[in-house]
């Protein structure tokens, strides 16, 4: 039996990596001094793995960016416009190149359009989307270069020699990618032949294992892509190499009668993600393969309970013998490095966790009980994750009583749309195309020194709360000038969206260095949803009420909603995402409440995640949005018709989950429109949306000033779908990565386009 990872968190237990790109970035170190961290990087990620008794070392899973990026580069496949550049030809490594699709520039110049990025699957990590084409793929001048991953390989071998290669599979690379005008299927056979170069070269290269990722077979493919599957790996020639199929994040029970008539020589199954009868899997599969199993969580930060996994797995053991393995669900990418670093929480808390380094050793400890068949050891170890699921600190009755005992009614404000829009005019007495913003305001380097400060507790909580007011009268000042119709406080007070409440309510933790790499330097500390979730106390109504105080036009409250505060925390494992998300629901329309008892009369509540939580499977996304729309809906539906609601997404791509959308039944809909052009709005063909709409009208990302024509023009093509008494004026997102500047001049021109086009009617 041998135990394997994935993939290893590549940025660091100190986030090394991220420092050493942004040096790297500044011009403050050299290429050769960046890829020697790198180098050195790898290195202690192989021997902490090693010393944790891994047995085959993954190699090929680091990346200086990301990982499908770096499959672009090996196969040879950069877009022509990054190419090209002086700079690329002086090195092998083509770092340069690598940053300019990443980022759309380089330490060595030259500017142009960066790839996209998105989600990798439903997970916060984002990477680099292909852009693929026949004449790329068919160009013969850019070849498949296999060298930096060799090099790897070898260097590996001093920490030991029993490595394997991992590198994403052309169905996932190739269904991930973008293709314009072409059948993403049509691109296949050149892609294939691209492949094949690297399975000789890694052959010859004398590798035995290739862990080849094929996560997308967790998707429900239709018969194109099952057969594309089929033919693709029937056609690849794999010479000595052994082939692991790997797949993570969902089951893939449903391909399996593809899967295994194909010459693979092993499977990796992801046997967390999804409930699945792992014995009747493995039976149906052909019975020289090895078989392994993901059995260790590897997108959570939770102790497992080694025992029952034992049990699970003592009689597959008998079964397979050496040709069981066992690893973590999917790579620990999605895992913070190393608890032992973390030196504020307190003992028994601690004892709960586990971080990518203790997986590696929860591993081994399987491995140890397996061989020796005994659970001694393992039993002393799970005990801490047993004492979570009993103790006292996780469970609050009434918040489960509150839960248990809503109703129907508890989910739906007292009146329709059209009723509450009627009310609402009369208390509001807005004018038509009403401005307003998603927000926040530039967070200056003051602002964050506030809060710094009176974090390392430099200041007294009176004078943080002087200074935040101040900020909050500047933010109120300033829209009065600019002449917005609905105010904002700004969140001065926030870091983080989803962090300013966690630390505010009870059952949620936080870690000093639980890093999860985002994208390229880019990292989170997600919180840690641990126990039944309630609030301690009011969260905004402070600020929002002062903020209220200094003007006469009304100032929108800002939550963060339920399904965005589980979307991008880790969450307990012990009751279903939907419990802790209604819980969550129940503190936010606490808080709903208050804000209105202290007269606010418009609340926002963001859910800029309610897409990226929806399951892979396409037909487990109504059960998914059938809760998270209800849980929405519970936070909101305690607020009289009189109080607007607003809701907010940072996406515009919901064609496929308008009824969703529309169930959350806010008052005023904020969304990302305006990169698009208002090509969101096309959604809208199919099915009206009914309510209140503010499409974007500039993109925050860019610190160019919009126009007054060009949001005037933009104004005009979303009146060609929703009636101008329903349409808002606002930014697409924001504005706390802008600088004032910028902000109060698109602003202006904001507020100048909607006194236009009122002008007319
Ligand atoms: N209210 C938040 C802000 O303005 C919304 C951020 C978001 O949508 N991601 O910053
Ligand atoms: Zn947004």
């Amino acid at each position: 039996m041998q135990i394997h990872n994935l993939g290893f968190p590549r940025i660091g237990a100190k986030r090394e990596l991220k420092f050493s790109l942004e040096k790297y970035w500044r011009g403050e170190s050299s290429q050769e001094e960046f890829l020697a961290q790198c180098q050195e990087l790898r290195q202690s990620n192989w021997q902490l793995q090693q010393d944790a008794g891994i047995d085959l070392l993954p190699v090929g899973d680091f990346a200086h960016y990301d990982h499908i990026l770096n499959t672009t580069l090996l196969l040879g496949l950069v877009p022509k416009r990054f190419v090209g550049h002086k700079a690329d030809n002086n090195g092998e490594n083509n770092l340069d190149l690598e940053f300019r699709v990443a980022r759309g520039q380089a330490p060595s110049g030259c500017q142009c359009a960066a790839s996209d990025m998105t989600k990798w699957f439903n997970t916060n990590y984002h990477y680099i989307v292909p852009e693929l084409s026949s004449s790329l793929i068919n160009n013969t001048d850019s070849q498949v270069n296999i060298k930096p991953l060799l090099a790897q390989y070898s260097d590996a071998k001093v920490i030991s020699a029993h490595r394997k290669v991992v590198l994403i599979g052309p169905l996932t690379y190739l269904h991930l990618s973008v293709v314009a005008d072409e059948d993403k299927l049509v691109l296949l056979p050149a892609l294939l032949a691209r492949y094949q170069q690297v399975l000789n070269q890694l052959s010859a290269a004398g590798v035995e294992w290739l862990q080849i990722d094929e996560p997308i077979l967790g998707l429900e493919l239709d018969s194109q892509w099952q057969q594309a599957f089929s033919q693709a790996y029937d056609t690849l020639e794999k010479g000595a190499l052994k082939l692991l199929l790997t797949t993570y994040f969902a089951s893939v029970e449903h391909h399996i009668d593809v899967i295994k008539a194909l010459p693979f020589d092993g499977i990796h199954l992801d046997t967390i993600a999804e409930k699945s009868d792992i014995s009747s899997i493995i039976e149906r599969l052909p019975n020289d393969w090895v078989i392994s199993l993901g059995v260790i969580n590897g997108r959570n930060i939770w102790k497992t309970d080694l025992v029952s996994v034992y049990q699970i797995l003592k009689p597959l053991y008998q079964q397979l013998g050496q040709r069981l393995w066992l690893a973590p669900s999917c790579s620990l990418l999605h895992s913070p490095v190393d608890l032992a670093q973390e030196q504020k929480l307190d003992q028994e808390f601690k004892t709960w966790l586990a971080f990518a380094k203790q997986k590696c050793h929860e591993l081994s400890l399987l491995k140890a009980a397996l061989l020796n068949n005994s659970c001694d050891e393992i039993t002393l170890y799970s005990e801490a994750a047993l004492a979570r699921s009993s103790s006292t600190r996780i469970h609050n009755k009434e918040v489960q009583q509150r839960v248990a005992c809503l109703t129907g009614q508890d989910y739906q404000r007292k009146d329709a749309f059209e009723q509450r829009k009627q009310v609402q005019q009369k208390a509001l007495n807005l004018p038509i195309l009403p401005t307003t913003t998603i927000g926040s305001f530039p967070q200056t380097g003051d602002i964050r020194e506030v809060r710094a400060k009176w974090r390392r507790r430099e200041i007294t909580d009176h004078e943080y709360q002087r200074l935040i007011k101040a900020e909050i009268k500047d933010a109120i000042e300033r829209q009065e000038e600019i002449g917005l119709d609905v105010l904002v406080h700004g969140e001065a007070e926030r870091n983080d969206m989803v962090e300013y409440f966690g630390e505010l309510l009870e059952g949620v933790a936080f870690t000093q260095f639980a890093w999860v790499q985002s994208y390229g330097s880019r990292c989170v500390k997600p919180p840690i949803i641990f126990g039944d979730i309630s609030r301690k106390k009011p969260m905004t109504v402070e600020w929002t009420q002062y903020a209220q105080s200094l003007t006469q036009k009304p100032v929108k409250a800002m939550l963060t909603g339920p399904v965005t505060i589980l979307a991008w925390s880790f969450v307990r494992d012990d009751i279903p995402r939907e419990q802790v998300t209604k819980q969550i629901a129940l503190a936010i329309s606490d808080e709903v409440e208050d804000l209105i008892v202290s007269g606010t009369q418009i609340i926002q509540i963001d859910e800029p995640a309610i897409r990226e939580g929806m399951p892979i499977k396409r037909s487990q996304w109504q059960e998914y949005l059938n809760w998270a729309t209800a849980s929405f809906c519970l936070s909101a539906a305690k607020a009289p018709s009189e109080t607007q609601i607003h809701t907010h997404m940072c996406y515009s791509e919901f064609n496929d989950i308008l009824p969703a959308i529309i169930a959350l039944d806010a008052d005023v809909l904020t969304v990302e429109t305006s990169r698009s052009n208002m090509a969101l709005l096309d959604a809208f063909e199919q099915q009206a949306y009914p309510n209140d709409l503010g499409p974007g009208v500039y993109d925050i990302h860019s610190p160019n000033i919009p126009s007054v024509e060009w949001m005037v023009n933009l104004l005009e093509k979303a009146q060609c779908y929703l009636p101008k008494d329903r349409l808002w004026v606002n930014p697409d997102c924001g504005l706390k990565t802008r600088g004032w500047q910028e902000t109060k001049l698109a602003l202006e021109n904001m507020v100048l386009a909607a006194k236009q086009l009122r002008a007319r009617s």
